[in-house]
């Protein structure tokens, strides 16, 4: 078998026009909105740069692009600062509806770029998706950005995909889109939205279960792309998660991207992968939160991509 090497960077997905500024640091309890910003000042302080390569030339998604996933009525209250527009509980802006169009944005072109360019790992540093229900916001979360990008990937090429998703909460908006969108039925197939459940062992298992049946999708050539959401909320700190000690947690992102590297061996094809933030909050400290994602980001950087720098 010959295979290219994988591309030694992380693909970034990101500009500031994805970071809301308004209202966050003293208004808003989730700093999600503004994490995308302060993660590369963190990559920056932490002297990671040879780690990631950034893409910032992309367009925002519009309001057809929510009508995928949402109700006309939801996406107007939202755009308008109308009616339900507080469902997210963040403080409305219109720095923070542009900033979702380029977080929504962002994640299906990386996502686009991984299935184009297989060797490449992807990443979009963005939150605030995975609780977004059809007629309303949840939980910090304003649109489905996964389901959206997975339907408009299904429709451009027919590929199918599946989530990883280790935020400490279940990513519900997947599920409950399903009705909304039957398109999803094909787009994420029912059982590919992995959400690990239990403390430290007991979710590494749970974990590991999960890539074993997807493992064997993508070897009958039914799953073609994974995301990797490693919420920082899922560590045993955090303000409102915690399943996992630092060990536990950070041996989900070895365990999935030595996975990888099984899967592209046995398919012979590099498995298209994109990297993904999701939660993470300590009022106290948070630094930790953007720590916690460095440390995973890393050891896929340095187990996939075999950057030893
Ligand atoms: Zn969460």
């Amino acid at each position: 078998m010959t295979m290219k090497k994988r591309t030694k960077e992380i693909l970034t997905f990101y500009s500031e026009k994805q970071v809301c500024f308004d209202n966050i640091q003293n208004r808003s309890f989730s700093k999600s909105p503004l994490k995308p910003y302060l993660l590369m000042k963190r990559i920056e302080f932490k002297k990671l740069n040879n780690v990631f390569s950034i893409n910032s030339d992309f367009s925002p998604f519009s309001e057809v692009d929510f009508k995928i996933a949402h109700t006309e009525t939801y996406i107007n209250n939202v755009f308008q600062g109308e009616g339900n527009y507080l469902s997210n509980s963040l403080p409305w802006s219109k720095n923070l509806v542009k900033s979702v169009c380029y977080t929504n944005a962002a994640l299906f072109e990386a996502k686009k770029y991984s299935i184009l360019h297989p060797e490449t790992v992807c990443f979009a540093p963005v939150s605030g998706m995975h609780h977004a229900q059809p007629n309303r916001g949840s939980g910090f979360c304003t649109f489905s950005g996964q389901v959206i990008s997975a339907i408009k990937l299904y429709q451009e090429f027919g590929v199918s995909g599946a989530y990883f998703d280790l935020d400490g909460h279940f990513g519900n908006s997947i599920e409950d889109s399903r009705e909304f969108n039957p398109l999803l039925n094909l787009a994420i197939p029912k059982g590919c939205n992995i959400n690990p459940t239990g403390k430290n062992e007991s979710y590494v298992e749970s974990f590991k279960k999960g890539l074993a049946h997807v493992g064997e999708l993508i070897i009958k050539g039914k799953i073609h792309y994974v995301v990797f959401a490693h919420g920082a909320d899922s560590h045993e700190d955090d303000d409102i998660g915690g399943g996992c000690d630092t060990k536990h947690w950070v041996q989900c992102a070895s365990i999935f991207a030595e996975w990888v590297n099984k899967i592209s061996l046995e398919t012979g094809r590099f498995l298209p992968v994109t990297l993904a933030l999701f939660g993470g909050y300590r009022s106290d400290n948070y630094n930790a939160v953007l720590d916690l994602h460095l440390k995973s980001l890393v050891k896929c950087s340095k187990i996939i991509c075999r950057n030893v720098n």
